[in-house]
């Protein structure tokens, strides 16, 4: 099954997000796992997500991703920051598998000058605090463009991290296209290159989502800037070579192009045109 969504807001609760996931033509879609920045997770509305679970049912929703607040730094040097990520991501993992959530996806961290090794570490320590091993829910660490103290700039610190987890079973990889891309894995002339040296260093099999975004930014200067799929850099015949790749057409795609609703739903039937 060929699975698509976008970010969307969960601010009016599961159920409007599950509907104009539906009205965009869409069978998954990402979310916020609580405020994006930071702060305190509201409590599950009952209702509204029996709701919510009736629509992804009724419409035979793909896999679902959650993503961690991007404050949350799990690699960070300063005590309280990194005691509060800590909490936060043994919440969130908590929270969202108990709604049945599939995936939570999350940035690894910047080790804000401590080092690689000391950020690697803490996000290490972090995940094994936060992992029981007796989840359903899959936690994926996302590739990362690498600007400035950014780990998970290549798959080697990504493996390096997942090495360190003690129920690693329960980790995985969200590739971001324009974040790869960024940090200078070139999806545009060699996307067969690129997918080997991830199966050869990670496994293919750790790859659960994939976030499709073009870039406004040119190959391999470690900015992180979305654009809409095909208005960047990577360009449309790249981005179809992605979502037809038959390594990759089992994975769900998420879009977190610079776009609302409409937008999004006009490249999701663009893409799905396409395949
Ligand atoms: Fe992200
Ligand atoms: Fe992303
Ligand atoms: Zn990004």
């Amino acid at each position: 099954m060929f699975t698509i969504g976008a970010h969307v807001s969960i601010a009016k609760g599961f159920k409007k997000a599950a509907q104009i996931t539906v009205d965009m033509g869409a069978n998954t879609f990402q979310f916020f796992s609580r405020n994006p920045r930071g702060g305190n997770a509201k409590e599950f509305n009952e209702k509204d997500l029996k709701a919510f679970q009736d629509i992804r049912k009724e419409n035979n929703f793909g896999k679902l991703l959650a993503h961690a607040p991007y404050t949350m730094n799990l690699a960070a040097a300063n005590d309280d920051t990194y005691d509060f990520a800590k909490k936060i991501i043994k919440e969130d993992i908590k929270r969202m598998d108990s709604i049945g959530v599939e995936y939570i996806c999350f940035h690894p961290g910047s080790h804000v000058g401590s080092g690689v090794e000391t950020g690697i570490k803490k996000i290490v320590d972090g995940l094994n605090q936060a992992i029981t091993g007796e989840e359903n829910i899959t936690v994926l660490l996302e590739t990362m463009s690498g600007k400035g103290t950014e780990i998970g700039r290549n798959f080697e610190e990504i493996k390096a991290i997942i090495d360190g987890v003690e129920h690693n079973e329960k980790i995985g990889v969200c590739m971001d296209t324009c974040h790869v891309f960024s940090a200078g894995y070139d999806i545009v002339n060699d996307l067969d290159g690129v997918l080997e040296e991830f199966d050869r260093i990670i496994g293919l099999e750790r790859l659960k989502t994939i976030h499709l975004n073009d870039s406004m930014m040119p190959f391999n200067n470690n900015k992180d800037r979305h654009a809409g799929i095909g208005e960047g850099e990577i360009g449309m015949k790249a981005i179809l070579e992605i979502v037809n790749h038959p390594k990759l057409k089992e994975i769900p795609f998420f879009l977190e192009t610079p776009y609302d609703e409409d937008g999004h739903a006009r490249e999701i039937e663009m893409i799905k045109n396409n395949i």
